[in-house]
């Protein structure tokens, strides 16, 4: 049996001279990933979880882990379920443990504790708004399944006129000890009753109305005030309409993460809003207005002659606001595009020919490079015919 066991260096998935730190790391991910809590009823999990704690056992005990360096498992071999075994439940690994489920529960529910009032689960949701709304802020209305507490048995699941019993399984206390064995002693694990889901009351005659559950399901319309500035994905908490509490815990929160539409125009990089505007050639070369939208509306913008093609200009305080703060606003970049003008006239082509005359002649650029390049040419070849005769 000693032979088929797994390196425990190997279950830790860590360097033979690992320190403990390491070694406590590598453990509580493992116990997170694999503890029988996150994984009920998955056997090929709870024999994970047991491999990792056995393999940690041994190797942050400084004595133990010497032993096992030098002998292998064949260390341990004579302890294997007898007196020899040792102790797991030490406190290191309630140390450990601790944390982990500090981790999970949020505080709200966690494996040390019994049938006190728990905090309800949160509530997640989604809510689509237009780029304009998240710039600005909007109130919206949510059409939501929600539970609320029955008011026939006032939550407690019980018949009106019964009562909730103590719960026989784990005798009110909401946890129950479950207990591994394993070559070095008994692993010992506290995990929610599952005869009264933690609350240490079984209900013998159920509530009518809610069937014990001491809540029923209703749509509500819950409004929420989305706040200017609000980004893609960020979400709103609304405080106490998750779900209901147990054994008189508070309502957890619900979350409306927001989706924001895409805008034809206006792009959105945190506060900054981004957008291109088509400026005419005659704008960009003389100077003149252009209009450009913004969040804020229409606006007339003054392009300064001789502006390039792709020149960004910033219009100030007319970006995002800030979440924070909504009076302080990103700002609106704009690139300007100089376009070229596609169906002209006759009279316009003439124009434009004579435009071109005036400022360069770039239409006749090539034609009067290739004559110089003829000239030059024939130049070359004189020069060649005259030194030729040499
Ligand atoms: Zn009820
Ligand atoms: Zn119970």
């Amino acid at each position: 049996m000693a032979d088929q066991k797994r390196d425990y260096y190997e279950v830790l998935g860590v360097e033979r001279g690992a320190d403990d730190a390491s070694i406590k790391k590598a453990y509580r991910q493992l116990a997170k990933k694999y503890h029988p809590d996150m994984n009920p009823g998955d056997a090929e999990a709870e024999k994970k979880f047991k491999e990792a704690s056995e393999a940690y056992a041994i190797l942050s005990d400084p004595d133990k882990r010497r032993q096992y360096d030098q002998f292998g498992h064949a260390a341990f071999d004579g302890g294997a379920g007898g007196a020899g075994g040792f102790d797991f439940g030490g406190a290191d690994f309630a140390d450990i443990f601790g944390d982990i489920f500090g981790d999970f529960f949020g505080g709200g529910r966690s494996s040390s504790r019994s049938n006190g009032p728990m905090r309800g689960a949160n509530i997640r949701t989604s809510v689509r708004i237009t780029f304009e709304q998240a710039v600005f802020g909007v109130d919206k209305e949510l059409d939501l399944n929600l539970k609320d507490t029955c008011k026939t048995c006032n939550g407690s699941g019980a018949k009106p006129g019964t009562s909730p019993e103590t719960c026989r399984k784990c005798n009110g206390r909401g946890q129950v000890l479950t207990q591994y064995q394993s070559p070095f002693g008994m692993i010992r694990n506290s995990q929610v009753c599952p005869d009264c889901n933690g609350s240490g009351k079984t209900i013998k005659d159920k509530c009518p109305d809610c069937h014990g559950t001491g809540y029923i399901s209703g749509r509500k319309k819950i409004q929420v005030s989305i706040p200017a500035g609000i980004d893609n994905g960020q979400s709103v908490r609304i405080r106490d309409k998750g779900e209901p509490g147990t054994n008189g815990g508070p309502r957890g929160d619900l979350l409306v993460e927001v989706v924001v539409d895409r805008h034809p125009i206006f792009q959105r990089q945190d506060m900054n809003i981004f957008s291109t505007v088509p400026v005419s050639f005659a704008i960009a070369a003389l100077g003149g207005e252009v209009i450009i939208d913004t969040v804020d509306g229409k606006v007339a913008y003054n392009v300064k002659a001789g502006t390039q093609t792709d020149t960004r200009v910033r219009l100030r305080g007319k970006g995002v606001p800030s979440l924070r703060n909504k009076d302080i606003r990103g700002d609106h970049y704009v690139t300007l595009v100089v376009q070229v003008p596609e169906k002209l006239s006759n009279e316009a082509k003439e124009l434009l020919r004579k435009f071109d005359k005036e400022t360069g002649n770039s239409l006749e650029a090539v034609k009067n490079a290739e004559k110089d390049t003829t000239v030059n040419e024939e130049k070359k070849e004189k020069k060649k015919k005259f030194f030729d005769k040499f």
